[in-house]
């Protein structure tokens, strides 16, 4: 692991979990469901939902108790963030862990909640619920937008 990512693995290990979840931006991107290739391990993302998400709040609608209803649902927390290569590039986490800043659209650094969506990086408006695609046609919904 690089210096740099310690760094930004030891900050968020201190955040309170009011400072931790205010880390999320939103973006509800981690919501979308993925195709990994065998063989290659290559990641692509789709633009099917979970049926859980708030589609235009881009927010869980069973937060609490996410990860017993979707078993594939990623809890994320300080210990767990070097294992999450899937996520969004995107993704707050992610960055921070990486030592890497929030970008100019994150509520945090904007001071409006509304900039993750303002600025086309959340899935509002594009996004259809996996209850309605079959899974057999998911590679038909595979994005460049998330990677
Ligand atoms: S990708 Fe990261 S920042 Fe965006 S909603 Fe998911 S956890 Fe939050
Ligand atoms: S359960 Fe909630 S947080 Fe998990 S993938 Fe579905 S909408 Fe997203």
């Amino acid at each position: 692991m690089h210096t740099e990512n310690k760094t930004g693995l030891q900050k968020l290990a201190c955040l309170s979990h009011r400072e931790w979840e205010q880390l999320c931006d939103g973006c509800a991107r981690c919501c979308l469901h993925k195709i990994e290739f065998e063989g290659t391990g290559e990641i692509v993302y789709t633009r099917i939902a979970c049926r859980y998400l708030d589609q235009h709040s881009c927010r869980c609608g069973v937060y609490e108790e996410r990860t017993r209803l979707v078993p594939t649902c990623c809890r994320l927390a300080p210990d767990n963030l070097e294992d999450v290569y899937f996520m969004p590039e995107t993704c707050a986490y992610r960055l921070l862990a990486h030592g890497q800043p929030l970008a100019s659209w994150h509520p945090l650094v904007s001071g409006d909640a509304a900039s993750v969506h303002e600025a086309g990086i959340s899935v509002r408006g594009r996004v259809v619920s996996e209850s309605d695609v079959d899974s057999d046609d998911w590679p038909a919904y595979v994005i460049d937008w998330v990677q």
